[in-house]
């Protein structure tokens, strides 16, 4: 139990804490600040007496650990307003109350005091079902030590006798799904353009804007909507359109009105979640009500993103009322459970911030766990709510690597006997389509690591040694459907004993401790030596990659013996899949629809593993020793976390992605629309198309697809200026922080900083953090904040003044429209790394591969700048090298001038002001 102390203290009497560079800002509860050293600040800290929003911040910006328990405001919001969306900090806490925004760190730390106050005070008013709620939980999270239940508990009364879970139990009230009929087939019936021209109208007609450019875009849009005339042969039309077209209405036009007229069918896919949210806002112009908004647009998303709940109960029974943060997380997600319209853990409405104390992964559904209608909560399941309403949605939003996957298993996994994919009649809108050439390379990359290899042992034996995991093996799950067949027992105890040359739980550290055991874990060993042997620097802070040629004789030895192994494997898994299928068809009359359920969710998991899972493997260790297939690429790698390992294996990819992608996504679709505003390449000589037919996979179909471009409206000459600066030394890190400080003081803050590599990006931060905070202006930074990255844009968009320093993949989780961001910097040109993968696209792709992903990276980064008419923003890269002929990635009408540091400040900062 906690300490009497903690849980006593009168939250009123105590200061508040925000970070500062150097130490922390303190407000003392009559409203007065201070500034207090950093040894000052941490003692504060980690005495927990004190008041702080999101603790696990601020212990990463303190380098301290926070105390056990403490009041953190955040965790007061979760509790009263569950499910609401928040970003997390002080400033958004306000915004969400209606409390004036604080402007300084000062007027942060004060805000933390009324926030609470407010808090507090809402509680009191809440209807009187809620505080019932609300003080039973109260009541278990006080003798878990939750620090501020004394002060809620003041205001509802004290809790009665209750359950040690009163107030966990937020599952038990959940509505459940229905039983749903097969959706109807989706139809072909065309769209006009007039047609589609006239929903436009409708759609922006409350906006009031009516564009040209958007009309055109729409009509070019509407192809990929009409009847498809050859199996194999799907519509698709690639269509570019600048930033500010307004191509989501552009498309919805059509789109809507084809899932009208033709049934449920129509996918919109985008890369990012922020376009997700967004175009979920935009169906808003289509679907005004929330409630049919709610029926008839559906987003989807990966299994791992719901939270189960199944994973939940057990983590709260397991837990709850232990002291610790822990606990306080499970009750404060128990309350979001209660709220939550679709159970969605990357969402705006979950507490992202109590990451910090439960691993997302312990309450998802991330290792295949999933015992469908076995589990107690099958019928208020949120995943299989949400896979039941997208069946009858008319538009499902999703993403693309859902899509992908969900095309791939369809028809590897459904039926054994099929040999091409299922003809699907739905019709894609792939928005972001630039990415898809990324988004096939991670689906279709097979990969037999420790990590994938000991998730494989774990669904067929169950968890072996101390792991603390509900997970059943099959033996659990099967053994009361096996019992009367003799044939499946024996499958079953051939799929149990062959999984015992995988590697199994601890395999890493047996790998680093010198004993490995069975073939897995002694082909994992080989392949960490031969990486170590072969790379350039073994000790590498980054992952370390090493071809798989030429190859020692004990690796190859170890491989084939896994080979073997696996082999022993793939054939019981399918035959107890078909057993099982054969006891539904030899049942069919006895079997009730629960069963049936759970015999073809058992059949589907073997299924796949056994046919595709599996015998990839086999094929990528036999391919070691035999012929290397042209279309893949191959390598050995020890993937590595801020210099840990993390996972050893042996990679796979596809040279060309697309291959894939065209063969079972688009190809069986009847039409698709692929469209961005970064498709094209634009170079001197080249076919501006074919680069976008080669990214998005279109190349590859029998029929070429229709193509449209429709440039911005915005005015670049006005609203952009471009920046390649030449005298600032990039060896030199003083020399490269400091252009950053000045250049962001330029600007007012407002600036993204991106950098090619991790190590340069934190040297940055250290140097500029301080004399930025003294100038007004917050640094947030990937790789140091401990904050996933939309946390860290979120706060990076709420605070006009703030900038923010990532990697160059942050790039594309970056929407900022208006003021917050007006100034992007690149340390350098972002070439591609040379990876082997990437030597391997080089060859097929041709030697101007480099210069087109470099283009439309910095095409990409640049389009963050300018998301309105009214938008201004400059754009800089720190490097004198930049080849002229890269320059086509920017709009034509953007200046562009190549200029020294000094000149380039005084420039932006009379542009911006
Ligand atoms: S049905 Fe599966 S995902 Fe859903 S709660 Fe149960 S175990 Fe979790």
């Amino acid at each position: 139990m906690p300490t009497q102390s903690f849980a006593t203290r009168d939250w009123r009497s105590l200061p508040a804490l925000v970070p500062a560079p150097g130490g922390a800002v303190v407000c003392a509860p009559d409203g007065t600040c201070r500034r207090s050293e950093l040894a000052e600040a941490r003692a504060l800290f980690r005495s927990g007496d004190v008041l702080v929003a999101h603790a696990a911040f601020i212990s990463g910006r303190l380098k301290t650990p926070p105390a056990a328990a403490l009041f953190d405001v955040l965790e007061l919001f979760a509790f009263v307003r569950p499910a609401a969306p928040c970003v997390p900090s002080a400033l958004g806490l306000a915004r969400v109350l209606g409390l004036p925004p604080p402007r300084s760190q000062d007027e942060s730390a004060r805000a933390l005091r009324n926030v609470a106050q407010t808090l507090i005070a809402m509680i009191g008013d809440a209807p009187e079902a809620a505080r019932t709620n609300m003080r039973a939980l109260a009541g278990s999270l006080h003798r878990a030590g939750w620090r501020w239940s004394p002060a809620i508990l003041a205001v509802l009364g004290a809790a009665e006798q209750q359950s040690p879970l009163a107030g966990f139990e937020s599952w038990r009230s959940l509505p459940q799904w229905e039983d749903d009929q097969a959706p109807d087939k989706p139809g072909s019936a065309p769209i006009s353009s007039d047609e589609a021209r006239t929903r436009l109208n409708q759609l922006v007609g409350s906006s009031g804007e009516q564009r040209p450019e958007q009309a055109a875009y729409s009509d070019a849009a509407t192809y990929a909507f009409g009847a498809r005339d050859d199996a194999g042969a799907p519509r698709v039309a690639l269509v570019e359109a600048g930033t500010g077209v307004g191509k989501t209405l552009g498309y919805l036009a059509p789109a809507s009105l084809w899932a009208e007229k033709n049934g449920p069918g129509l996918w919109i896919s985008t890369y990012t979640r922020n376009l997700q949210r967004q175009i979920v806002q935009e169906i808003a112009h289509l679907y005004p009500d929330p409630v049919e908004r709610n029926e008839k647009a559906v987003v989807r998303k990966g299994r791992e993103n719901y939270l189960c709940l199944l994973n939940f109960e057990e983590a709260a029974k397991r837990t709850a009322l232990a002291p610790g943060q822990r606990s306080v997380a499970l009750g404060l997600i128990a309350r979001w459970v209660g709220a939550t319209p679709d159970g969605d853990v990357s969402g705006a409405g979950f507490p992202a911030f109590l990451g910090a104390s439960l691993p997302l992964s312990e309450i998802t559904d991330r290792r295949g766990e999933c015992v469908y209608a076995a589990c107690p909560h099958y019928r208020t399941c949120f995943i299989e709510r949400a896979i039941r309403r997208a069946r009858h949605a008319p538009i499902v939003v999703a993403n693309h690597a859902l899509v992908i996957a969900q095309a791939s298993q369809d028809w590897m996994a459904i039926d054994e006997t099929t040999d091409a994919p299922p003809e699907r009649r739905v019709r894609y809108v792939f928005d972001e389509g630039h990415h898809l050439f990324d988004a096939a390379d991670s689906g279709f990359a097979p990969l037999l690591s420790g990590v994938e290899m000991a998730d494989l042992r774990r669904w067929i034996r169950g968890p072996e040694g101390r792991a603390r995991s509900r997970m059943r093996g099959l033996q659990e799950r099967l053994r009361d459907l096996t019992l009367d067949d003799p044939k499946a027992s024996e499958a079953l105890d051939a799929c149990l004993s062959a999984a015992g040359m995988l590697a199994g739980e601890g395999w890493m550290s047996r790998l680093h401790g010198g004993g490995p055991r069975g073939p897995g874990e002694l082909f994992l060993a080989s392949a960490y030596q031969h990486v170590r042997a072969r790379s350039e620097d073994s000790e590498s802070f980054y992952t370390l990659e090493a071809d798989t040629q030429p190859l020692g004789g004990e690796l190859l030895a170890a491989a084939q013996d896994l080979a073997l192994g696996l082999k022993r494997l793939s054939a019981p898994l399918l035959a107890l899949a078909a057993l099982l299928r054969k006891q539904m068809d030899d049942k069919t009359e006895e079997l009730e629809s629960y069963s049936r359920a759970r015999i073809e969710a058992a059949a589907r998991g073997l299924v796949w593993r056994g046919r595709f899972v599996v015998p990839t493997w086999i094929q990528m260790l036999e391919n070691l020793a035999g012929e290397r297939s042209a279309d893949f690429v191959d390598w050995f790698e020890i993937a590595r976390e801020d210099g840990r390992d993390v996972d050893v294996g042996l990679e796979r990819h596809w040279v060309d992605p697309t291959i894939p992608l065209a063969r079972d996504v688009l190809a069986p679709a009847h039409g698709a629309l692929i469209t961005s505003a970064t498709l094209r390449d634009i170079s001197e000589g080249v076919d501006d198309w074919a680069s976008a037919e080669v990214r998005t996979g279109a190349g590859h179909l029998p029929q070429p697809p229709r193509r449209a471009s429709f440039g911005s409206p915005f005015r670049y000459a006005e609203q952009a200026r471009i920046f390649i600066v030449k005298d600032v030394n990039r060896r030199d890190i003083d020399q490269v922080a400091a252009a950053y400080r000045e250049l962001f003081l330029a600007s007012a803050g407002g600036a993204l900083g991106l950098f090619t590599a991790v190590r340069t990006l934190r040297a940055v931060e250290q140097r500029i953090a301080a004399p930025l905070n003294d100038a007004g202006v917050t640094l947030y930074a990937q790789h140091v904040d401990r904050l996933d990255t939309g946390a860290l844009v979120d706060l990076f968009r709420a605070e006009e003044n703030a900038c923010l320093l990532g990697t160059d993949a942050l790039r594309d989780g970056v929407d900022v429209p208006g003021r917050s961001l007006r100034l992007a910097v690149f340390d350098k040109v972002p070439w591609p790394k040379p990876t082997i993968l990437h030597k391997a696209r080089r060859v097929r792709f041709g030697k101007g591969y480099d210069d087109l992903l470099t283009r439309f990276r910095l095409k990409q980064a640049f389009g963050r700048l300018i998301r309105g008419a009214g938008d201004k923003g400059c754009f800089v890269i720190l490097e004198a090298a930049m080849p002229t002929r890269l320059l086509t990635a920017f709009p034509p009408d953007a200046p562009i001038k190549r200029c020294g540091l000094a000149e380039a400040i005084a420039d932006i900062r009379a542009f911006l002001s």
